[in-house]
């Protein structure tokens, strides 16, 4: 039989990430962060001075990523560390995800991710995490959940984020990136990001964090 998936697809700010890593933690499952590997693809792409239109090139650093996942014990926070460097600040500002989603509108670039992000598939089960796993990456997933929230709560969400961070930040500025980020993603040729036909979509714009894993739990029982 083969290693159980549950796909967590939607646009960024929806929540995905915690859910993702509250899940595996509460069920002992491998958390895969695809969008992490598609950031890292772009940090690669900054350091080696590629350019985000050079496909080819783009193809070669994405074929080669020299990525480690390490796991911290006592949390549930994984440093990740490109070519030896820790990197796990530094893939997740605005610059890096806007940058990663242009790398990502490109069909090679996405075919040489492919096998890395399936060999995460290991016993007991994976959590996957990202805009294509359930539709392109995972399709026999035994559960695939679409989280989404409006594009107002998600800026929110993320001018919070960076306020508490101390960083300022502009919510109509963050707004306008977040509906950019959502247009280019959703509106590539290649693996747009749209619910798998077989999905449950949660809409979390007023649901807690608590509820909404909660939900997913539920489904995951009744799958069995
Ligand atoms: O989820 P995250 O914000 O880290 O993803 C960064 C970008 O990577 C997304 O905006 C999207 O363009 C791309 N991505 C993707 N497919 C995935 C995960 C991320 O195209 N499975």
């Amino acid at each position: 039989k083969q290693v159980p998936v549950i796909s967590v697809d939607g646009p960024s700010g929806s929540g995905k990430g915690t859910i993702c890593r509250l899940l595996a933690r509460q069920l002992g499952w491998h958390l895969l962060d695809s969008g992490a590997l598609y950031r890292l693809t772009a940090l690669a792409a900054q350091h080696h001075g590629v350019a985000l239109d050079d496909e080819q090139a783009l193809v070669v650093l994405a074929a080669h990523l020299d990525v480690k996942f390490v796991a911290r014990g006592e949390d549930d926070e994984v440093q990740i560390f490109l070519e030896g460097e820790e990197v796990t600040h530094a893939i997740r500002t605005e610059e890096v995800g806007n940058a990663a989603s242009k790398a990502a509108a490109s069909g090679p670039v996405r075919e040489a991710l492919l096998e890395r992000q399936r060999a995460f598939r290991e016993a007991p089960g994976l959590i996957a995490d990202g805009r294509d796993m359930g539709t392109v990456v995972f399709p026999g997933a035994e559960l695939k959940i679409y989280l989404d929230a409006s594009a107002e709560e998600r800026a929110r969400r993320r001018y919070n984020q960076l306020i508490n961070k101390g960083v300022g930040a502009s919510l109509e500025a963050i707004l306008v990136d977040i509906q950019a980020r959502d247009d280019r993603d959703m509106k590539r040729p290649v693996a747009p990001l749209k619910p798998a036909s077989d999905a449950v979509i949660l809409d979390s714009t007023s649901m807690s964090i608590d509820e909404v894993l909660n939900v997913v739990l539920d489904q995951a029982r009744h799958k069995g």
